[in-house]
């Protein structure tokens, strides 16, 4: 795309986790990259365009205040975007999971929007349903307190992503619910403990085991996306059938099972290369690459066990049966007919893209290769 906006005569300013964190294959198809927040540095794009002089690389010194940021959606006009509201928070998380580029992108820092602007933004934006796009949204537990009651009077709808430590607090989960939270993503990665300690994410066991910690969700009708990763030393073929058990047996709305991927700024890349267990030096660049494949090399398993293990799975968790065993739920995904039309209506979503994702090479929609050819 850039290639063919660059061939019209239009620049190219690129920005987001690539450009940050992968600078120099970025710069060889954009006019410049801004790294890091695009707050005070898009304003120094903007005017060095217009003089003709545009920079490289544009990066800010210090992390910004994100106060006052008001997205533009004048752009999403008219597109056949899904009626849901996209907004943000705070940025940044706590925690360092070791596979996550999280901390590389936004530093230790945890900055919050005021909830004022963020309630003031939602209303203006005027969409019943609103997902809360943070990658955690409890880095701070008192002031998520303060949103959730804020959003009460507005009567919406929302999703959100958030670690399982947030069942420890029963305010929170019922402001959560009375807010209007509807379906939370929760990365479990593993029921291993020792996969979790060596992924640097042992503290989701710190207030109680999985199991007490869903109970406390779904008690208070959320309903739950459940994401696994698979591939640390650990994993073995027997690991997926457990988590797709556990997931069903648990009644997740959703859930999703993929390879480990390491990322550039995530420690976890740098070990495995390190380590020499790279498939690939640079997966997001090889022609060879299709979607839902290992990169790198399992301890305790094959590569291709890896990548077919987790197709299995999440076929596994998305037939018929299990659609409908998980939907018998009368806490969260039955709790009421709103609840039951979004279950009914992800899952079914969901069960078409495995397998119209899987195999598919990278940046395309047709060159796929079936999961049996890695056999
Ligand atoms: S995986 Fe989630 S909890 Fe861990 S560092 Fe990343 S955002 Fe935070």
């Amino acid at each position: 795309m850039a290639d063919e906006f660059r061939r019209r005569g239009v620049k190219v300013v690129m920005g987001g986790y690539h450009p940050t964190l992968a600078s120099r294959e970025t710069l060889r198809f954009a006019d410049a990259i801004v790294q890091g927040d695009a707050e005070q540095a898009w304003q120094r794009v903007i005017a060095d365009a217009e003089r003709g002089r545009l920079q490289r690389v544009y990066r800010n010194d210090r992390f910004p205040s994100i106060e006052r940021s008001r997205p533009d959606r004048t752009i999403f006009r008219g597109k056949s975007y899904l009626p849901v509201a996209l907004v943000q928070y705070a940025r940044g998380c706590k925690y360092n999971c070791e596979f996550c580029s999280i901390r590389a992108f936004y530093g230790s820092d945890l900055r919050m929007r005021p909830v004022r602007e963020v309630v003031d933004e939602i209303e203006r934006v005027g969409r019943r349903h609103v997902f809360i796009v943070d990658d955690n949204i409890f880095v701070d537990v008192p002031s998520a307190k303060k949103l959730f009651r804020a959003l009460i009077p507005l009567r919406i709808r929302w999703f959100c992503q958030a670690s399982i430590d947030i069942a420890r607090d029963r305010e929170l989960v019922s402001l959560m619910a009375q807010s209007g939270c509807v379906n939370v993503l929760i990365g479990f990665e593993s029921l291993d403990e020792e996969n979790l300690r060596q992924m640097r994410k042992k503290w989701s066991l710190k207030y109680g085991d999985y199991a007490t910690s869903i109970e406390i969700l779904r008690d208070a009708g959320l309903m739950i996306y459940g994401t696994f990763v698979f591939g640390y030393d650990r994993d073995t073929v027997e690991s997926f059938d457990a988590a797709v058990e556990f997931s069903i047996r648990h009644r997740f709305c959703l859930a999703n099972f993929n390879p480990l991927t390491p990322t550039p700024g995530a420690p976890l890349y740098d070990r495995l290369r390190h380590e020499n267990r790279l498939i690939y030096d640079r997966w997001w660049l090889e022609p060879g690459y299709r979607y839902g494949e290992a990169t790198f090399h399992p301890r305790g398993m094959t590569a291709d066990e890896l990548t077919e293990g987790c197709y299995r799975a999440r076929t596994a968790f998305n037939t018929y049966g299990s659609i409908s065993r998980r939907l018998l739920d009368l806490r969260a995904n039955l709790r009421n007919p709103h609840h039951a039309a979004i279950y009914l209506l992800s899952n079914f979503v969901s069960r078409k893209e495995i397998h119209a994702k899987q195999g598919i090479t990278l940046g395309s929609t047709t060159a796929r290769r079936p999961v049996a050819e890695h056999a």
